[in-house]
């Protein structure tokens, strides 16, 4: 049970896989104005940049689940290296039906709505972790313009136009699921870069490294053709944000 090493190859400078910089991380830690001791579990917690971070600025206490050994060390190093790690704990596990044993304050999937099934299966499967009036947080991508053809969707690394909605969509969405839409913190073009951009330097230097590797190909072959994807898909039509919930 593992992610594909594809996926750890790319990200492996990354601290934050998704198209959050830190300083958006941090802003949105400050907004939800996270009392110390606050409980959270975060499903899909990949390198624990947000568990961390949040138990050194916040006073926080947290468990994250991820199914990728290689970010779940990265994350409780990290939690030592921020001076955490008996503030926070990283299991390696799968996430999909995943319930705490003890209610969180605050229950977040911010950027892997898969192991839900989607939005809708991804907030049942945290609220059953979540105390009442407990926070959810959700990361999502949705579509900053609806894209002209399904090619573009595809391209966007999207099944299909339909798995994903314009923003006011997405705000709607959650309200009739029972949620209220508390705050959210948004990915910008910049801010993707960081995610999308900063991958191709970490896959030319693994290839500088690991010429003879079994994945070396397709790694030479996605360098020469992801930046101009990118460029043409993703940056202009996909959207990204984390979406703070609470029911009502
Ligand atoms: N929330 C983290 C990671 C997002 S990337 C962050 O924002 O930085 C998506 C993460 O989902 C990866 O770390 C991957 O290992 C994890 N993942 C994918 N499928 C999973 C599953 N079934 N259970 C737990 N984690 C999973």
């Amino acid at each position: 049970m593992d992610l594909p090493r594809i996926f750890t190859i790319r990200e492996s400078g990354h601290r934050i896989h998704n198209p959050l910089t830190a300083a958006k991380l941090a802003a949105l830690g400050d907004a939800l104005h996270l009392a110390p001791g606050t409980r959270v579990l975060d499903l899909a917690s990949g390198s624990g940049e947000m568990l961390c971070t949040w138990a050194r600025d916040h006073g926080i206490t947290g468990t994250g689940v991820d199914i990728s050994t290689v970010f779940t060390a990265q994350a409780r190093a990290r939690a030592v290296e921020l001076g955490v790690a008996d503030r926070v704990e990283f299991v390696h596990g799968d996430a999909a039906g995943h319930v705490a044993d003890h209610p969180a304050d605050l229950a977040a999937c911010v950027g892997a709505t898969w192991i839900g099934g989607g939005v809708a299966g991804t907030a049942e499967l945290l609220g059953r972790s979540l105390r009442p009036a407990g926070l959810m947080l959700i990361g999502e991508p949705y579509w900053r313009r609806t894209p002209p053809d399904e090619q573009t969707a595809t391209d966007c690394h999207a099944g299909a136009i339909a798995d994903f909605l314009p923003l006011p969509e997405l705000l709607e969405q959650f309200q009739e699921l029972g949620y209220d839409v508390v705050e959210m913190m948004l990915a910008d073009q910049d801010s993707w870069d960081r995610y999308a951009a900063a991958q191709w330097l970490t896959m030319r230097r693994w290839l500088d490294r690991n010429p003879d590797d079994d994945l070396a190909d397709e790694v030479r072959q996605e360098l020469a053709t992801e930046p101009a994807r990118y460029a043409r898909a993703t940056r202009e039509y996909l959207g990204w944000g984390v979406f703070a919930l609470m029911r009502r």
